[in-house]
């Protein structure tokens, strides 16, 4: 009998994620960006097709917007840039080489901080480079006949190539960095950040090498993966497929997967090509970017208030727990809409039940609905004054939550939902008391057990007013004057 030893493997991941960003004309030329929903080949013009004797322009818009990123993930944004050629041939490349930049990347040596499991690690940023998006080749069936369809409207629109330093180490880390990275893509509305629509792709290197090695395991690369909890489920697969071809004593080659949804699986797709296949060369039609002092400075102060300060903002002025801030910094339309809600009521008491309400009821309509919460029919004030309405005591808690299912569903005005469903709290003292007097008349027996010291007969006398005012009466108004009239 053999005793198989089992080797630990350490896992090291990188993640190379391009990001289009959303500006109105491509990287290179004044064609529009938003090719979504317009007919094939229709957002082209000459520098996008990559005729002869046309000469691109750089979109600032991009520089911008790379510089905001840059800057918001701590990287260092160096006085000289440039952009080069990577050449190679592939159909959906219509000019023969991308623009794109080699040495000298816009943003170097930054960092993304991220969350797992309670444990906080700072994951390296390397560079994030300037480049433009390629055409898109569909492959189909066209009457009996397999062909690719190409679309030049994507070919030239800017993108962003982010990549990590090999500070990952397992799926669940790749999962958070990517979830924060296209947080801050949204937050700094840059982009859509949207997998499912190619706006932010995902390739992945992950190697693995036993635990305590000082050399690297064989690097391989996995593409095609639509979706963050793809991106986690492909590299778990294929950590274990290493693991499983390591012990068996196979010797891995340098190669390119891509992810199969449908089988998830990762399979073999190519050897993998080094940076010197491509021929990179300064491209000789534009100038090197110089970034002055002013104009950085000027970006930064554009930049608005970060998820991360932001989150911890909601902690130390509103006494948020560590939670709810995260959930409510989730996205700058969430934290937006939380503090358009407290308005000028910025006490940790109005904070608190600002952020259940939202957290809990909004959130799980909005969820229920499948919508968003731009889309949602409440707006932030309507549920302030849905707030006050409780705390002023006009209405009961219980009924608040009748009164918020109308709002969502309709967007009309709090008060008028009260005043239509007959729904103000009871609190008129002189009224109450008529009841209060009335439930007392015929009660004999729990007012002489509460007289008696039975603490628990008050309860009874309460549950009387309130059925007798259906759930309307203020119960604190309802218990003093009961406590005033037996005493
Ligand atoms: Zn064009």
């Amino acid at each position: 009998m053999t005793v198989a030893t089992e080797t630990e493997y350490e896992v090291v991941i990188g993640l190379e994620t391009h990001i289009q960003l959303q500006t109105a004309s491509k990287m290179f030329c004044g064609c529009s960006a938003d090719y979504a929903n317009a007919a094939p080949n229709s957002h082209v013009c000459p520098v996008c097709l990559g005729m002869p004797g046309v000469l691109p322009v750089i979109n600032s818009k991009a520089i911008e917007y790379i510089i905001k990123l840059g800057l918001a993930l701590h990287c260092e944004i160096p006085e000289y840039s440039k952009f080069d050629r990577k050449n190679y041939f592939y159909p959906d490349l219509v000019k023969g080489y991308q623009i794109s930049q080699f040495d000298l990347p816009i943003c170097i040596n930054g960092w993304l901080e991220i969350e797992v499991e309670g444990r906080r690690k700072r994951i390296g940023i390397t560079r994030i480079h300037q480049e433009e998006d390629t055409g898109k080749l569909t492959h189909t069936n066209l009457n009996g006949e397999e062909v690719t369809l190409v679309d030049y409207n994507r070919s030239g629109v800017p993108l962003m190539e982010c990549v990590s330093e090999p500070d990952i180490s397992t799926p669940a880390e790749a999962r958070a960095y990517l979830t924060k990275l296209r947080q801050m893509v949204r937050w700094l509305g840059i982009g859509t950040g949207n997998m499912d629509e190619g706006a932010l792709r995902c390739d992945a290197n992950v190697s693995i090498m036993p635990k305590g090695s000082k050399v690297f395991g064989t690097k391989i690369e996995i593409k095609n993966m639509n979706s963050i909890s793809a991106v986690h489920e492909a590299l778990g697969f294929e950590i274990k497929r290493q693991e499983e071809e390591l012990q068996a004593g196979a010797v891995l080659k340098q190669q390119t997967r891509g992810w199969d949804e449908e089988k998830r699986v990762t399979v073999f797709q190519r050897l993998k090509e080094g940076s010197s296949d491509y021929r990179y060369f300064p491209e000789p039609d534009l100038p090197p970017l110089q970034l002055q002092a002013d104009y950085l400075a000027q970006i930064r102060t554009s930049l608005p208030e970060l998820p991360e300060a932001r989150r911890d903002r909601f902690i130390q002025e509103y006494d948020l727990s560590l939670y709810e801030a995260e959930l409510l910094t989730g996205s700058r339309a969430t934290a937006d809409w939380f503090e358009e809600s407290l308005g000028e009521e910025k006490t940790p008491q109005r904070a608190r039940a600002t952020a259940n309400w939202i957290l809990n009821e909004l959130f799980a309509h909005l969820k229920e609905k499948g919508a968003e919460l731009d889309e949602a029919k409440i707006q932030p004030r309507q549920l302030a004054s849905l707030i006050d309405l409780v705390q002023k005591g006009t209405i009961t808690p219980k009924s608040a939550k009748e009164v918020f299912e109308e709002m969502f569903a309709t967007g009309r005005e709090a008060a008028e939902i009260v005043k239509e469903k007959g729904l103000p709290q009871l609190s008129d003292e002189a009224a109450l008391a008529t009841v209060v007097d009335k439930v007392i008349a015929e009660s004999p027996k729990a007012v002489a057990d509460f007289r008696a010291g039975k603490e628990a007969s008050l309860n009874f006398l309460i549950g009387g007013v309130m059925k007798a005012t259906r759930g309307t009466a203020n119960k604190d108004v309802v218990t003093r004057l009961l406590r005033e009239k037996l005493s």
